[in-house]
């Protein structure tokens, strides 16, 4: 690999990448990438004066394209930044998790709900939820607007699910809103009345699984030790066009190459998500990691080579970090915790997302007493305030990583997992170089 972070006094920090014998430069502030003739290289390595009038057409290029600090290019980016940041100051939710159950039919051996024994285990009641709609359309002047039904097991409580679909509906005519629907469901409970239900009602479904029934069944399993793979196949078979199956990669599944394509080529699921537990993995399980993810990108290359973008885009998480070369400008954030998302547990407590959930420190405030604390959490979790991500070559594309898993990582919303950014940035090297590889007629059909 022939690359090289520069954070050249004058010039804003920057990724130094050698492909295919070309020379191309990755802004990691501004996300634009470049391909650099022989003397804009000297120039960005300082071999040559760029205020040297004969380099004047050289320097220009460097300020229009955000690769030197200039006063107007501070002003620019400032400016930019600081829209960017107030677009999302405080809690304007768009997406609402309803936790409408804390209670688990499975005993997934990873769950971070104890293995599916919860420690407040309980339902939602519909008072509850009635409150936490009502709260959430009233703290947003936005229109479009999500409710995801999470758990433990949302589908435990699926009579609360239909009359929060329903009531949802009533006040979609009130206070002119449109509501769109998503749950996360492990699938084992869904009957032909739920399925009706999710296809009446365009319910987006994430169902957990790992991959192979082997897989799958090391860590998904019932009380009994029974694996959960045979039902959650037999339970989707008509949902696929309504289903992400999302894979969480954890110890002893590294092997995520082989996993993934089982979910797409042989199980023929319509979109496939991906997670790595963090908590869950050494640094020596991501150095296996990293090699499968590696095999699994260059068959994603092949697979572009060979036109077939349709079956790409079935690997969602893979696109998805694609798109943010291809459409995201300046980061402020990694994710929308606390800012455009929140999560409501089934006492009324507001949580910045589901992850945070039983979290004391993180509480935002009650739908029931209608109040929000002043906890300045989306302050906290402001890129700027990422110290270790200042000069990170993945800034862009990840943001600071997921502020829940840095919490649990090192107690501090703004303090990444080492080991995971370790990877990551590993992964964004590999994939800066897809991008470069891809035509604009493929970005097009692929990221647009
Ligand atoms: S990889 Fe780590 S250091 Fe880099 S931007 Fe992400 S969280 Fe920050
Ligand atoms: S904190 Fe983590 S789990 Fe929560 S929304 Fe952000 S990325 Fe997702």
């Amino acid at each position: 690999m022939n690359s090289l972070l520069n954070n050249r006094k004058g010039f804003y920090p920057h990724y130094i990448k050698e492909l295919d014998n070309e020379i191309y430069l990755y802004n990691i502030i501004t996300n634009g990438i470049f391909l650099l003739n022989q003397q804009e290289y000297k120039a960005l390595v300082g071999n040559i004066d760029i205020n040297n009038e004969q380099n004047k057409e050289i320097k220009n290029f460097f300020e229009e394209n955000f690769i030197i600090i200039t006063d107007k290019n501070k002003k620019i980016l400032d400016k930019l930044y600081q829209k960017t940041i107030s677009s999302k100051k405080g809690l304007n939710a768009t997406s609402l998790t309803l936790m409408v159950s804390q209670a688990c039919n499975l005993r997934c051996k990873y769950c971070y709900g104890d293995g599916g024994e919860y420690s407040h285990k309980g339902f939602m009641s519909y008072e509850i939820a009635k409150r936490a709609v009502e709260f959430f359309v009233d703290q947003t002047q936005e229109k479009k607007l999500n409710i995801c039904f999470f758990g433990g097991e949302p589908l435990l409580n699926y009579d609360l699910v239909k009359r929060i679909v329903d009531y949802t509906k009533d006040i979609a005519i009130i206070k002119e809103k449109e509501f769109t629907y998503s749950m996360t469901t492990n699938a084992t409970l869904i009957t032909p009345e739920i399925e009706q239900f999710i296809q009446k009602n365009k319910i987006s479904i994430t169902v957990s699984m790992d991959g192979t029934k082997e897989t799958n069944d090391i860590n998904r399993y019932y009380a009994n030790k029974k694996g959960a793979y045979d039902d959650i196949n037999a339970k989707t078979v008509n949902l696929k066009n309504f289903i992400t199956i999302r894979a969480t990669i954890a110890p002893p599944n590294l092997n995520i190459e082989e996993n993934l394509v089982h979910i797409i080529e042989e199980l023929q699921y319509k979109r496939t998500a991906w997670a790595e537990a963090d908590n869950l993995l050494s640094e020596s399980d991501y150095e296996v990691l990293f090699e499968h993810t590696m095999k699994l990108y260059d068959r994603f290359e092949q697979m572009l080579k060979e036109g077939k973008i349709t079956e790409v885009k079935k690997y969602y998480s893979f696109v998805n970090v694609l798109r943010k070369f291809y459409h995201d400008g300046i980061r402020s954030k990694g994710c929308g915790s606390g800012t455009n998302m929140m999560a409501v547990d089934i006492d009324g407590k507001i949580y910045p997302c589901h992850r945070f959930v039983g979290v004391e420190a993180s509480i935002l405030g009650d739908v029931c007493a209608k109040e929000m604390n002043d906890t300045k959490f989306y302050l906290q979790a402001e890129l700027a305030n990422f110290e270790k991500c200042k000069y990170c070559l993945a800034r862009s594309i990840c943001g600071g990583g997921c502020v829940n898993e840095n919490f649990f990582a090192n107690n501090f919303i703004n303090e990444p997992s080492k080991k995971h950014c370790d990877y990551r940035i590993n992964i964004v090297d590999r994939l800066l170089e897809i991008f470069i590889h891809m035509s604009d007629k493929e970005k097009q059909l692929l990221l647009d």
